[in-house]
């Protein structure tokens, strides 16, 4: 299966190809159309896998429509276990949003907060970061009125390191109709209890 197949708009085909990406992996067959079709989902995916665009690319789709209103919000949020890897989603969503009018921005710790706060209230529609610094950032104002898409990914790593509470957290701020995706490399009971608490009717991916 190719990703014209997938039904990914031009920009994004463009964009993948200048890339070199030719066939989709086996995550990404599987969780565009789930994506596409609205679902929550629950993945097991490796890093390596493919994982990062198998979400990136269909909330790209998703963000494409202009906003039907004036509002800054933010539209999607990923969060992810650590600063490295923020980075590294926000660049592959800057790589496949190259020809689309959609503007993203990492938040984590680290890094100054005001030029942070500055960024979001310019209006971004992706946010990628860290569960603490996004937490801090929500305490102060930061709505999540606008979300649609919420992504929770190294679910397995997060919790390892304690992000459980504030998975949870964010999660309570969400609009009640939001679609919500979890990336895990393992199948633990921690990450299955979280999957309970912020899932509704999840379609399984294991790859
Ligand atoms: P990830 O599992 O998201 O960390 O991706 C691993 C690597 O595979 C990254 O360098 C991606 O740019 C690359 N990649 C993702 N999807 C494809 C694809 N369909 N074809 C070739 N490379 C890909």
């Amino acid at each position: 299966m190719s990703f014209e197949k997938l039904g990914l708009i031009e920009p994004l085909l463009q964009a993948i190809k200048e890339l070199g990406y030719k066939e989709p992996t086996l995550v990404q067959k599987r969780a565009i159309p789930l994506v596409q079709a609205k679902s929550d989902i629950f993945a097991t995916a490796q890093t390596g896998t493919g994982k990062t665009a198998a979400f990136a690319l269909p909330i790209l789709q998703k963000l494409r429509n202009a906003r039907e209103d004036e509002s800054k919000g933010i539209r999607a949020v990923i969060l992810s276990p650590t600063r490295e890897l923020s980075i590294q989603i926000h660049q592959d969503i800057l790589n496949y949003s190259k020809y689309m009018n959609i503007k993203s921005a990492v938040i984590v710790g680290g890094k100054d907060i005001e030029a942070q706060r500055a960024s979001l209230r310019r209006g971004v529609d992706i946010v990628v970061g860290t569960p603490g610094r996004f937490m801090e950032l929500m305490e102060s104002g930061m709505s999540l009125a606008d979300i649609v898409v919420f992504v929770v990914d190294e679910a397995d790593r997060m919790l390892d390191m304690g992000f459980s509470k504030e998975i949870r957290k964010i999660h309570l701020k969400l609009p009640k109709r939001h679609q919500s995706l979890l990336f895990s490399a393992t199948y633990s009971d921690k990450v299955r209890k979280l999957s309970k608490q912020i899932l509704t009717k999840p379609a399984f991916i294991e790859t």
